[in-house]
């Protein structure tokens, strides 16, 4: 096959060579209105060919790709004096895989245990392009369905105005769980 960066041959969808040279992760920090901490590996505008991808049949092995080179270094390198959960944000099959479960898998370790289905979205509306008022006057209804008084990280592919991440950090405040931080794939506000 040919590499998706590149076009070269390559045994592997985006060869060694380019992962190298683009997909090296940096934490972009950014902290929402409600007092989240979001980090993220990569700037939207620079993956955003890649993360368009995951639309395609190729998609679920660019995000495993992605995923390798950011979320699991980063899970490597993490410690904490007790378990923490990754929770993956409403990581429903849409259409046949999804993007922020193969995120939070990725992160598994001796202290990071992803936990999938806990939090979803009741109202399933598509954010996609739509205004920080749109969203806001959609909010998502999150359930979430797991235990409280833990320690948890929030899993999600982009963060673009926040307003899906705050509200799956109220909900978890309301039940008494405890918010380290965020971590997306790519940052969207540049
Ligand atoms: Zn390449």
């Amino acid at each position: 096959m040919r590499c998706l960066v590149c076009g070269r041959i390559s045994f592997k969808l985006i060869c060694k060579s380019c992962q190298n040279k683009f997909l090296q992760p940096n934490l972009f920090k950014r902290t929402l209105a409600c007092g989240l901490d979001v980090y993220s590996f990569y700037k939207f505008s620079e993956m955003k060919n890649l993360i368009k991808s995951k639309y395609s049949i190729f998609g679920s092995t660019v995000y495993k790709t992605l995923a390798k080179n950011s979320f699991a270094k980063y899970a490597k390198e993490f410690n904490y004096p007790s378990a923490v959960y990754a929770i993956p944000i409403d990581d429903r099959p849409t259409p046949n895989f999804s993007h922020s479960a193969i995120l939070a898998k990725s992160m598994k370790s001796k202290f990071l245990i992803p936990k999938y289905a806990k939090l979803r979205a009741t109202n399933i509306v598509s954010y996609a392009g739509k205004s920080l008022n749109f969203r806001l006057k959609n909010p998502r209804n999150f359930n979430y369905t797991f235990k409280k008084d833990i320690e948890v990280i929030l899993v999600d592919d982009v963060v673009t105005t926040g307003s899906t991440l705050s509200e799956a950090y109220t909900i978890l405040i309301q039940n008494n769980v405890n918010v380290l931080f965020a971590l997306t794939l790519a940052d969207a506000d540049d």
